[in-house]
C-alpha cells in the first residue's frame, strides 16, 4: 500500500501546532501523513468551506491553541 501525505500538510496549521508541542503527533500521524480523509478540515478544505485554526482533524474545536 502506498502511503502518502495529506496535500494540504505544507499549508495546514495542525503541522505547525504540533512542531511547536502544543498538539499531541498523533494528529499528524493518524491523519496528515497517511492522507487521512475522513479529516474534517480536508474535507471543509475541498468544499471552500470556511474553518478556523484551532478546529481539529476529527471536527473539535481546540479552545486554547
Ligand atoms: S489536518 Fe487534515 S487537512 Fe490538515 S494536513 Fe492534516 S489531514 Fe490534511
Amino acid at each position: 500500500m502506498k502511503i502518502k501525505t495529506c496535500k494540504w500538510y505544507p499549508v495546514c496549521p495542525i503541522k505547525y501546532f504540533v512542531d511547536q508541542g502544543k498538539l499531541d503527533p498523533k494528529w499528524v500521524e493518524e491523519y496528515c501523513l497517511v492522507e487521512n480523509k475522513n479529516c474534517v478540515r480536508y474535507q471543509m478544505e475541498e468544499n471552500g468551506e470556511f474553518h478556523p485554526e484551532n478546529m481539529l482533524p476529527n471536527g473539535d474545536i481546540q479552545q486554547d491553541l
